[in-house]
């Protein structure tokens, strides 16, 4: 079957049988994303978590106030 990427409007050609077409059919078509596209969002998305488990340390200018 034929999809299009949501995100670069490329179309691409998947195989009937994978999880991904039989996905696709029962919901809208739009929802697909192209392997650059997806490797782009999933490198991102990474990026993100690796942020993420960063331990934020937030700086109490008003520390101080309390001794
Ligand atoms: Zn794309």
């Amino acid at each position: 079957m034929r999809v299009k990427c949501v995100l670069c409007d490329k179309v691409d050609k998947i195989d009937d049988h994978i999880l991904l077409a039989k996905r696709l059919r029962n919901r809208p078509i739009h929802t697909y994303m192209c392997e650059v596209c997806h490797d782009r969002i999933a490198t991102r998305t990474n990026e993100r978590k690796e942020l993420g488990t960063l331990p934020t340390e937030h700086t109490n200018e008003k520390e101080s106030d309390w001794v």
